[in-house]
């Protein structure tokens, strides 16, 4: 889309107005030669300290309309310079959306990932969850609905994280194969038979870096809190490369009876009782089986090759082994999905008794194989999505689910959120020290990153590893102990690691 920027601050940057752009036009592109009848321009000035004057301008095709604010906000509680240039922007920009499209944004003009972070900003300096829901919808222009959740959400999460130390960790290890490529998802992950032959190799280079890894946790002397075992499809790996892989974590890293230790088995259609058995007796605890839905009409619609029946006899052999927590994810406003199918699929997992039901919302990236432009799959105002997950979290609540994590997505039909619902103490440690960006968390495999995140809180250093696994397997250079080491010197405080 056409985008004209004339910023006389020197606040946000121009890749801040693209992302703002995108909450009314998922899917647009800001590059030369992308053809799109869409165009946005910003006007943003500051006339005194913290007094800005935005105007915004968003139009699509013959239509456009105008968004104005001037003068002082005075946030809720002290914000840094940049809040106030977001502030006045945001307003304009919302003023003029709601005026071309005729809706507002469940999500006001927060374009990051994180809103339950912000909130708990607010819960951490001592307000009370009625106070931030009321402030969070005066400073970012946030329904009450999501204003609430995120409260209860950032209320949870601090209860999860009172005894988080600093020198507490987590380890994600990496398995990007699935049996089949969905398509709506953009993840990189080897799906076919030729890729599938790379799979022993990648697993011995995996556990050399998983004897590493565990090396440089032990001489940091942190204290591994959750394991977390992700793809992809772990559970495309056969019952003895699942015995070799969680032997070799269990003998690289202490692992202890506190523990949080998740092995995703992800697509039913690779769930085997031998296989979870395998996992059940390596000391996992947890397990994810997703269905995204149950409606076979919808799993054909979206390239996910395998049936409801597959996922309930999954779920079957998994209960029968007895884990302590079960997870489920279904995913909101997929295609071919209607207000029927979703309750439905939601019955259904409850049902099961699961002690974890994340409710994802359809998200479209590039990389995935249906597209928002010309597939017609992306509502804009995303009625359906927007009830969906209203609907699912309100009936996750009367059965006694609370949310517990909760991140947003570019590109997501109805500006919609991924939540993660939790029966008591059951919540799942890792998803949020990991989404919240709260603890270091070392991660291997392709695709994976580890983030060091100093004690307080406020740097963090990202190491990635090579995306696709071919890549990953002539890889040389992984995180050392001595950049770690120097990582946290650096920001050593009294209680540091
Ligand atoms: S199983 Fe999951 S990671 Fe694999 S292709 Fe499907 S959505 Fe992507």
């Amino acid at each position: 889309m056409k985008l004209v920027i004339d910023n006389r601050t020197g606040y946000l940057n121009d890749y801040y107005f693209q992302t703002l752009c995108l909450l009314y036009f998922p899917g647009e592109k800001f590059k030369e030669g992308f053809e799109s009848d869409n165009y946005a321009y910003f006007y943003l000035e500051e006339t005194e300290k913290n007094i800005l004057t935005a105007r915004v301008t968003l139009g699509s095709g013959d239509k456009s309309a105008e968004g104005y604010f001037s003068g002082a906000y005075t946030p809720s509680i002290p914000m840094n310079d940049d809040f106030y240039a977001m502030n006045a922007l945001g307003k304009a920009f919302l003023e003029a959306g709601r005026g071309l499209f005729g809706f507002g944004l469940p999500w006001g003009y927060i374009t990051g990932l994180r809103p339950v972070k912000r909130a708990k900003y607010y819960l951490d300096r001592g307000y009370s969850a009625e106070q931030v829901i009321e402030l969070f919808n005066r400073d970012y222009e946030v329904s009450r609905e999501k204003s609430t959740l995120s409260v209860e959400t950032a209320t949870i999460q601090q209860k999860m994280l009172a005894d988080i130390k600093p020198n507490d960790c987590g380890m994600y290890v990496s398995i990007p194969f699935c049996p089949t490529r969905c398509d709506y998802c953009s993840f990189v992950s080897y799906s076919n038979q030729k890729l599938f032959a790379l799979i022993p190799e990648y697993l011995e280079k995996l556990m050399r870096d998983i004897r590493d890894l565990g090396e440089i946790i032990n001489r940091l002397g942190m204290n591994l809190r959750a394991i977390y075992i992700g793809g992809g499809t772990p559970s495309i790996l056969d019952e003895y490369q699942i015995d070799r892989l969680l032997k070799c974590i269990n003998s690289s890293v202490a692992v202890t009876g506190d523990t949080e230790y998740t092995f995703e088995a992800g697509r039913p259609d690779t769930v085997t009782r031998e296989k979870l058995l395998a996992v059940k007796e390596n000391g996992v605890k947890r397990i994810s089986i997703n269905p995204q839905t149950t409606s076979d009409f919808v799993l054909e619609k979206i390239g996910r090759r395998h049936t409801a029946k597959q996922f309930f006899e999954a779920a079957e052999v998994a209960m029968n082994i007895g884990f302590d927590c079960i997870n489920a994810d279904l995913i909101a406003a997929l295609p071919g999905d209607t207000e029927v199918t979703f309750k439905r699929s939601l019955e259904d997992v409850i049902g099961l008794g699961f002690s974890n039901i994340t409710v994802h919302t359809l998200s479209i990236k590039n990389a995935a194989n249906i597209r928002f432009v010309g597939d017609g799959y992306y509502d804009p105002e995303g009625d359906f999505a927007r009830a969906s997950v209203e609907y699912a979290r309100n009936r996750l609540k009367q059965s006694g689910y609370a949310p517990y994590y909760l991140y947003r997505q570019k590109n997501t039909v109805g500006n919609a959120e991924n939540t993660g619902y939790t029966l008591p103490n059951k919540e799942n440690l890792y998803n949020v020290l990991m989404m919240e960006e709260h603890s270091t968390v070392f991660a291997c495999g392709a695709g994976s990153i580890t983030k060091l995140v100093s004690p307080n809180r406020d740097n963090i250093l990202r190491h990635a590893f090579q995306k696709y696994p071919f890549e990953y397997l002539r890889e040389e250079k992984s995180l050392g102990y001595e950049e770690a080491r120097a990582f946290f010197d650096k920001h050593r405080k009294d209680e540091t690691v």
